[in-house]
């Protein structure tokens, strides 16, 4: 018997921002029964989260989102339902966007419930084809930002979830990378998150941060006739005139 590999064929494709997106509901077919989330993210969602999982080899003619998607279908993802798999050529869309996915590990908390997950099909090796594939990614976040009028600080990482859930106290960008034992996902784009996070903010429009120049530092003096001679004093001056230097100078920083 000559087994057949069935290549998912996709409903639409769309181009988002330079990446060609497939279409496969899993709400639409659904052949082996697989279960499905049912809440729903109409009007909710509140930003998109960054995962990682690992890359694949695949035979010619499909791509590792695809192989990820028909093993979805297949029932062979446990419990996982993502929105997208991106990999170094395409995205899958495989979730509704106002269909929650099952992917932060938080239960019923703002990770699962409340945002857009997208798988980044990527390697340790952080060859060329991870740096293609993150590229997509970064391009897919940053038209999803926009499309619901969120910014760059709507971009989660799995951890980040993790850490909510764990309870762990900090800011968006401290809780992003902050260490979870259970688990560091986006694993491969997590040492470099913050250049991930520019990068989906180019992809926005917008420019990268510019850091601010370090202004020299200015010292404010005191000047009295002498320092116990508070009413004497002529002010805060920035620089030193010397005519006015008495005997009570105090550098103030
Ligand atoms: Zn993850």
């Amino acid at each position: 018997m000559i087994m057949m590999t069935m290549i998912l064929k996709a409903d639409s494709n769309n181009v988002i921002n330079g990446v060609p997106v497939n279409e496969y509901m899993l709400t639409n077919h659904n052949p082996n029964n697989i279960e499905m989330p049912s809440a729903s993210m109409e009007g909710k969602v509140i930003g998109i989260t960054i995962h990682n999982t690992d890359w694949i080899t695949t035979i010619e003619g499909t791509t590792p989102a695809e192989q990820y998607t028909r093993a979805t279908v297949n029932g062979n993802m446990k419990d996982v339902r993502v929105h997208y798999y991106c990999d170094d050529t395409c995205a899958w869309q495989n979730l509704p966007l106002t269909l929650s996915g099952w992917h932060a590990a938080d239960g019923d908390g703002s990770g699962n419930r409340r945002t857009i997950a997208i798988e980044c099909i990527m390697s340790s090796a952080y060859n060329d084809t991870d740096k293609k594939s993150e590229d997509n990614c970064a391009r897919l976040a940053a038209a999803l930002l926009k499309m619901y009028n969120l910014s760059i600080d709507n971009l989660y990482t799995h951890t980040y979830w993790l850490n909510v859930r764990d309870g762990k106290k900090g800011s968006i960008d401290e809780l992003n990378v902050m260490y979870n034992s259970y688990k560091m996902c986006p694993a491969y784009i997590l040492p470099h998150w913050n250049e991930f996070k520019a990068k989906v903010q180019s992809y926005m429009g917008e420019p990268a941060p510019v850091p601010k120049p370090k202004t020299a530092r200015k010292y404010l003096y005191r000047v009295r006739k002498t320092w116990q001679d508070t009413k004497s004093q002529v002010g805060n001056v920035i620089k030193l005139r010397k005519s006015k230097i008495i005997t009570g100078i105090k550098k103030i920083l």
